[in-house]
């Protein structure tokens, strides 16, 4: 339907605005959801066409409101993604403008097509070669892109680029916006499936089919072949000719998802992340609202991108915390695709190993439909799980590696079988101090530590990015290499690997090595060729990878994610836990799990070396259910925050002050947060509690709108939290 509209509420782009009502001149076809340009004050502002605004009394009348300036040439934003964005920001408590940026992502995009000049290698040499010059030439090989582009590619000025265009060895390339993208074969390389399998795929499909909103948790240990059967529903949508969105906790997954589809289709899906190249998300969003894209990956943000044609939504690894967004608007997408799915009447998948306490209550519920594959594929079995009590067996001092761990990978290395250690902590140590006078390196902007990257030779704050050179004195009392590192990181363990193991090949796999795609393909394709021995990682490489030849995992620490009273702090060990042991022995050889931990009889740990993941979520749901947590009850907290200590103090407090009485809601705090000082500014935090009945959005409004607070202040309220620091 077309509703002709012919004065508009708008919503633009600055939060302090709020909605404004607009003039359409005559001639000019405004819909729901149109992108318009409107003239403020003398600029020109960018928003979208919520609905006809009804005149009310005490409003300005259409004759004195200012037109509409134009129309932008992109079809305007779907009814059902406009009831997301506003559901959103009432569930959130997020302004509505900050919302709906998410779906437009690209300014650009929004003028039309169009072409835009792209450069490549010539193959001719420049008469004058520089070191530079060298270097570019060197690193372009096979790209294409803009200047700025190849500029940081190369590591090299867009200057030194321009030379090249005038030497002739760069030549520019007229790239059409919306050149299509190369179709999806739903046909392509079909698997045969196991009956379970089969079974989950035949659901999905038929959901698909159905388009209704059907929420599916697909629950299968890891091995179980997950991806191959939602991959049999992407080939329904495919045959369709309807869009399907796949969400990833992580970018750093995104490549190896891009090879088995490409594997499973004919060819890549299109991709959509921060890292994406901005002409590419140009062509990719250009696609997306015109329905020609038809399948697209990305992380979170995809998740509001305007879908002309959605047919079906898959979230892997569900359960992952990564999906909850904490700074600008803080919502959790996995929570939000749901919903979108609802509203857009399609079939979602939640697929997981190790599912969130959240859905399997939903599952519980009836909500969701639950579909096990409970068996690996091809009949490899799961691996056995060992614990190492690191109080009857330590390790040698100053090492971390308990002697039988060591004695497993040494008998992998004779077998000529892999080993992955898994340690979830970047750099070599997590805190530095001075032997001679007790000096703690720490953040000047935030409460903690900085972390010893011994490769880089720097001190780093994982907080704030804050980073030094690693001196050679103390800078309190000037003795000279008197420097002692406090416990291990992920680089501590590959170099104790090194010391005590020679010859073994070792890999880190962390985000400051695997920092690009071709260093994670790179990665992926020496470990899937057995040229790894030893992986050593954090949780980056622990989810969705297939290596044949790993057999053993060693987990270093198991009781490091215990620390800090996190409420979700034992679900999240086991998930990760489970996970990392999920990568061993996927081949046809067995695999061995050995989980070093000084707290044997914690119940997450003995759940895990049991192998009994129902006792232990059992458990953990009686817990939350006394004590009113997720999903029984609800939490949300406010933050608080300013660089000026007392005016942070005073602001919360003045919260605190206001508190609303409730029966249904309890507010503890406020209290200084676990992390009092980030990025410069002191923090407060408030947590709250309330009943599943309780109308906990609106409670938090009538609260907080009211209240007046300095400039340097900011509150921010945080629904479903996860993070507590
Ligand atoms: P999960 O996502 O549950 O961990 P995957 O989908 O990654 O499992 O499957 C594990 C491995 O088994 C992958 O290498 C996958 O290609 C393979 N596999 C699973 N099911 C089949 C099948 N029906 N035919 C061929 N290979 C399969
Ligand atoms: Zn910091």
């Amino acid at each position: 339907m077309c509703v002709t509209m012919t004065r508009v509420r708008l919503l633009v782009f600055n939060v302090a605005l709020g909605a404004l009502d607009y003039r359409v001149p005559e001639g000019m076809l405004v819909q729901p959801g149109s992108v318009v340009v409107a003239p403020l004050g003398p600029r020109q502002i960018l928003g979208i066409a919520w609905e006809p605004a009804r005149l009310e009394a005490g409003e300005v009348p259409e004759a004195k409101l200012r037109p509409i300036v134009e129309v932008l040439p992109v079809p305007p934003l779907p009814t059902a993604l406009r009831r997301l964005i506003e559901w959103t920001a009432d569930y959130y408590c997020a302004p509505m403008s900050a919302v709906a940026r998410m779906a437009l992502a690209s300014s650009a995009a929004l003028k039309g097509g169009g072409t835009v000049i792209e450069y490549r290698l010539t193959g001719e040499e420049p008469a004058r070669l520089t070191p530079q010059r060298l270097a570019a030439l060197d690193a372009l090989h096979g790209e294409q892109a803009t200047i700025r582009e190849l500029a940081e590619i190369a590591g090299v000025s867009e200057g030194v680029l321009r030379g090249l265009v005038s030497a002739g060895a760069l030549e520019p390339v007229a790239v059409d916006i919306d050149r299509p993208y190369p179709k999806a074969d739903p046909d392509f390389a079909v698997p045969e499936l196991s009956g379970d399998q089969q079974l989950a795929a035949d659901t999905f499909s038929n959901a698909v089919r159905e388009r209704a909103f059907r929420p599916f948790l697909l629950d299968g240990v890891t091995g179980s072949g997950k991806t191959e059967c939602y991959f049999e529903a992407i080939a329904e949508a495919l045959r369709l000719g309807r869009q399907t969105l796949v969400l990833l906790p992580e970018i750093a997954l995104t490549q190896n998802f891009l090879r088995r589809f490409e594997q499973r289709f004919g060819v890549p899906p299109l991709l959509w992340h921060s890292s994406v190249k901005s002409t590419e998300r140009r062509r990719a969003w250009r696609a997306i609202v015109s329905g020609e894209a038809q399948v697209v990956v990305g992380a979170r943000s995809a998740l509001f991108l305007p879908y002309a044609n959605l047919g079906l939504i898959v979230i892997d690894e569900a359960h992952e915390v990564s999906f909850k967004q904490d700074d600008g608007v803080r919502y959790n997408a996995r929570d939000v695709a749901v919903i979108r799915a609802r509203f857009e009447q399609v079939p979602v998948i939640l697929a997981s190993a190790t599912p969130a306490l959240e859905s399997l209550q939903l599952a519980e519920n009836g909500i969701y439909e639950r579909i096990e594959l409970p068996d690996r594929f091809g009949g490899a079995s799961l691996p056995d799980i060992g614990i190492v009590d690191l109080r009857h067996e330590p390790p040698e001092r100053g090492r971390w590696l308990a002697p039988r761990l060591l004695r497993e990978i040494e008998a992998r290395l004779e077998r000529g079988e892999q080993s992955l250690l898994f340690l979830n902590r970047r750099g070599y140590a997590p805190l530095t101090l001075c032997r001679s006078c007790g000096h703690r390196f720490a953040c000047p902007n935030c409460s903690a530590w900085l972390v010893e990257h011994r490769f880089s030779r720097r001190l780093a704050c994982h907080h704030c990015g804050h980073g030094v050179a690693t001196p050679d004195a103390c800078p309190e009392c000037g003795e000279k290499d008197c420097l002692v590192a406090c416990g291990p990181g992920v680089e501590r363990i590959a170099e104790e690997v090194r010391e005590l193991l020679p010859g073994a090949r070792i890999a880190q796999a962390t985000s400051d090595t695997l920092n690009t795609p071709e260093r994670i393909t790179e990665f992926v394709e020496a470990a899937e060729q057995g040229a790894i021995d030893v992986i050593v990682c954090t949780q980056l490489v622990t989810k969705g990878y297939h290596f044949p030849e790993l057999t053993l995992v060693g987990v270093v620490d198991a009781d490091l994610g215990l620390e800090g009273g996190d409420l979700r702090a034992g679900e999240r060990t086991y998930q990760q836990i489970a996970q990392v042991a999920g990568r061993a022995g996927r081949g046809d050889k067995p695999g061995h799990v050995l989980i070093q931990t000084r707290h044997p009889e914690a119940p997450v740990i003995a759940a895990l070396a049991a192998g009994d993941r129902d006792a232990f979520y059992e458990a953990e749901t009686q817990g939350r259910r006394e004590a009113g947590a997720p999903p029984f009850g609800r939490w949300a907290a406010i933050i608080v925050s300013s660089e000026d200590e007392a005016e942070a103090r005073e602001a919360a407090r003045a919260i605190g002050g206001s508190r609303p009485s409730h029966p249904d809601i309890a507010i503890l705090g406020p209290a200084p947060a676990p992390l009092s000082l980030l990025r410069g500014r002191y923090r407060y935090r408030l947590l709250i509690n309330a009943r599943r009945s309780a109308q906990l959005q609106k409670v938090l409004r009538q609260w907080l709108d009211p209240l007046q607070f300095p400039r340097g202040v900011r509150v921010s309220i945080d629904v479903d939290p996860y993070s507590f620091v």
